[in-house]
């Protein structure tokens, strides 16, 4: 699924010719603040601090596992992707990487607009306060009561996402009495994970109707032609922890090139494109995201010139980063537990979590840092794989990487950029209980979203 550009192995180390790897090229106590949230340091005893609050003391007063949410850094990051793109551009918040009512209220704060694609998290923004011409709604099988929820609150836009969802939508606004704002997702034949993208066949999967064959062509024929719906724009989303450029050149130019033959046919020139979400960030060290400012000069770049030379006038870009602005501001705290050393092979790590907090290793073959972070050490480096307590070999949660060789039961250890797709991807695996989200800001800390209990569990299940 994930085409990685790293080989299998741990970063930082050079295999050497016994099936040993070497150590790491850094210094282990060290924190690298391209994977750490902006306020994450070690104190002067060495125990890292999170809004200028130690580990040991959020592990003592919220347990572990859990995840510490840098509140500063994600409002940050909100304001540097909205400052980015400026007032020409909207930026709406991918809701599907992490959404909490507390979130839904900074993003509001901050001025950022919100994605969401299921009647729970329409619900979680509604409740919350987003004003609902702030809201996206996506999805590639919405249910008639989702539609009915989304145009009865007054979504900003709904971006359609099949044929048969064109006519829904268009029914219910209609039995609604409004003119509902929509988009059309269409698939540009570009795919893009990491450090590369494809830039054919990649229209066999579920979501958008395919630009190729003149599909996009007559979904926005039919669109056009029910008054209740109001044709903004064209949408595409290419891919996930994206870095390079390329894909979003040529998915914008293919789009800039349908907004064009829609000139042409209809004499209408549709205002909006969205190019969706996918921005890249540092799991380890070896990833090198590009900061929002790079990443608006270089689409508005494409937009611009692509606009240019079709005779366009240039449309209002939207972007629906989630990752990117999630991603870096959250770490998940756990307590270490068994640790065996396989002789030859690796030490594994036991922690008190696992694929039921994040998946996304054993889901994609993810990537992650981890640190020991209740203490320094100044033992060896020694090459570990951090597992979790599920009843499932696969259940890793950092699959290759150094920690020193000093390591005890009782130890603190964090992995870092798990701000996005670990608690909204959670489970109850083995009746796991679900680990709270923690905001962290200015010396105060404060849950966001509680722990589950066992009641919890049991109040589902009704006997
Ligand atoms: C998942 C998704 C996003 C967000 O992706 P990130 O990798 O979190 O930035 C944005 N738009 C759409 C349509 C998506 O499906």
């Amino acid at each position: 699924m994930s085409r990685s550009a790293h080989p299998a192995g741990p970063r930082h180390a050079d295999v050497l010719t016994d099936g040993h790897y070497s150590a790491p090229a850094a210094d282990l106590n060290v924190l690298d603040e391209k994977v750490w949230s902006r306020t994450v340091t070690r104190d002067a005893d060495g125990a890292l601090t999170v809004g200028g609050i130690a580990v040991a003391r959020l592990a003592e007063e919220f347990g572990t596992p859990a995840y510490f949410l840098d509140e500063s850094d994600f409002r940050a990051r909100c304001r540097a992707w909205s400052e980015a793109f400026g007032p020409d551009a909207d930026v709406f918040y991918a809701g599907k990487a992490f959404l909490s009512r507390a979130i839904v209220r900074w993003l509001k704060e901050e001025g950022l607009n919100l994605d969401v694609c299921s009647g729970g998290e329409l619900t979680t923004a509604l409740d919350a306060g987003m004003p609902a011409e702030r809201i996206a709604f996506h999805g590639n099988n919405k249910t008639a009561a989702e539609i009915e929820r989304a145009v009865e609150a007054g979504v900003g836009r709904i971006v359609l996402d099949s044929f048969q969802e064109i006519v829904r939508v268009a029914h219910i606004a209609r039995s609604h009495g409004v003119r509902q704002r929509v988009q059309i997702r269409v698939t540009v034949g570009v795919e893009a994970h990491t450090h590369e993208f494809i830039a054919t066949a990649h229209e066999d999967q579920k979501f958008g109707i395919a630009l190729a064959d003149g599909q996009a062509a007559e979904a926005v024929r039919r669109a056009l032609g029910l008054d209740s719906l109001e044709l903004i724009g064209i949408h595409s989303h290419i891919g996930s922890q994206i870095f390079d450029m390329a894909g979003f050149e040529v998915s914008a130019r293919r789009v800039v090139q349908l907004l064009a033959e829609v000139r042409d046919e209809h004499g209408v020139e549709l205002p909006e494109i969205d190019l969706g979400g996918g921005l890249g960030i540092a799991y380890t060290s070896d990833d090198d995201p590009r900061e929002p400012h790079e990443i608006a000069k270089a689409l508005s770049d494409i937009v611009t010139r692509e606009c240019e030379s079709a005779g366009l006038r240039t449309p209002r870009i939207s972007v629906e980063p989630g990752r990117a602005i999630v991603g870096p501001t959250a770490f998940t705290l756990y307590e270490v537990g068994t640790i065996k050393p396989l002789e030859g092979l690796r030490t594994y790590v036991s922690v008190d979590g696992g694929m039921s907090d994040n998946i996304r290793t054993a889901l994609y073959d993810a990537e992650y840092s981890v640190a020991l972070v209740s203490r320094t050490s100044d033992a060896e480096p020694m090459l570990v794989r951090v597992v979790g307590k599920h009843c499932e070999s696969g259940d890793i949660v950092v699959k290759d990487a150094f920690l020193p060789a000093d390591l005890a039961p009782g130890d603190l250890i964090a992995v870092p950029a798990t701000g996005a797709y670990c608690r909204s991807m959670a489970s109850n695996y083995n009746h796991a209980l679900r680990p709270p989200v923690v905001a962290v800001r200015d010396g105060e800390a404060r849950v966001i979203v509680r722990r589950e209990t066992e009641e919890d569990l049991l109040r589902l299940d009704v006997g």
